[in-house]
């Protein structure tokens, strides 16, 4: 069946908030349409309106702003890929941003759309739960900031409400003292994963941990923030069998998907793992302060 429906490409963000408003769960925005043309496709989308953002100026920029790297939601991920400030600024973002599909995909899927889509497994999900992004969104009633822990709720669900508009996504810049590490577990590159981890540690004074921060992909519904498992490591200076053991701590109880790309025990299985490969390399990439 072909799907059909009708088509709207707004110039002002104003006037794609009052479309939306005005159709509720009918209408869907269209970024980069990588994951919502494939749904449309298949048939599982069947929008009756479509919200073409891609003419609205001023939704595509990467800026450094007060400790923070914010990124306008129509930044392509090819953009950010090769954003000088973002390897700077925002490491964890940078190593993530090239593993998301292939270039093609790259090149048009947005930063905005991504998160706005809230896949489980996908990277920039994972890199916002991990830093604990800030999500701004517009809507009627105006502009609202969500912090990527209260963001993403369910499988392919989120906090943002039929009738807003992703604006924006402001990530936490690295911090001194802090090593960053992605590891994901994927058969192809450019799959989407099995299983991944995000890790930040900060080190100080004789590489004691200050600070640890980690989201798990692949092991529930959404990317999960595992951090408070990690507390072993505080004040410590992390050898390999405390990062195991904080690994282990950070895995315990999760309730992974059973899919055609692997079994919820395998999933299960492999998470320590990566979490573990994770904090090593964030604790090796530390350089301490003091
Ligand atoms: P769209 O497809 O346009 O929209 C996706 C959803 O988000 C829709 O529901 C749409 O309504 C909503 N939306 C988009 N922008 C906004 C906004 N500003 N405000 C409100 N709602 C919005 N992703 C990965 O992370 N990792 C991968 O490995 C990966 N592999 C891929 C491989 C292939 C072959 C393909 C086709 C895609 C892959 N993707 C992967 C998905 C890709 O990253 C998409 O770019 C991304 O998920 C969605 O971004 P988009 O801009 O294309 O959004």
């Amino acid at each position: 069946m072909v799907a059909t429906f009708e088509y709207h490409a707004p110039t002002t963000i104003d006037a794609a908030v009052a479309l939306l408003a005005a159709h509720g769960e009918d209408a869907k925005v269209l970024a980069g349409g990588q994951s919502l043309l494939p749904l449309i496709n298949l048939g599982l989308a069947w929008p009756r309106l479509v919200v073409d953002i891609n003419r609205i100026p001023g939704l595509d920029y990467i800026q450094s702003r007060d400790g923070k790297v914010v990124i306008g939601a129509l930044t392509r991920h090819a953009t950010a890929e090769r954003s000088v400030l973002i390897r700077h600024e925002c490491p964890l973002l940078a190593e993530a941003i090239p593993l998301i599909g292939d270039r093609q995909v790259r090149n048009r899927g947005t930063v905005g759309g991504s998160i706005a889509h809230g896949e489980a497994v996908a990277e920039l999900p994972t890199v916002a739960m991990c830093l604990d992004a800030v999500i701004v969104a517009q809507g009627p009633g105006g502009t609202r900031e969500i912090r990527a822990r209260d963001f993403f709720r369910d499988v392919l669900t989120t906090d943002l409400r039929p009738d807003e508009v992703l604006t924006e996504v402001q990530f936490p810049a690295c911090s001194n003292g802090t090593g960053v590490s992605f590891q994901e577990l994927v058969r192809r590159k450019g799959d989407f994963a099995i299983v991944a981890a995000a890790a930040t540690v900060t080190l100080g004074p004789n590489r004691v941990c200050e600070g640890v921060r980690i989201a798990l992909a692949g092991a529930g519904p959404t990317p999960l923030d595992v951090s408070s498992a990690a507390h072993g490591l505080i004040g410590r200076t992390p050898t390999p069998d405390l990062i195991r053991e904080a690994a282990a701590a950070a895995c315990e109880g999760i309730d992974p998907p059973d899919d055609v790309l692997a079994s919820a025990d395998y999933r299960r299985r492999m998470a320590p793992v990566y979490v573990r490969r994770a904090l090593t390399e964030a604790v090796e990439r530390a350089v301490p302060t003091g």
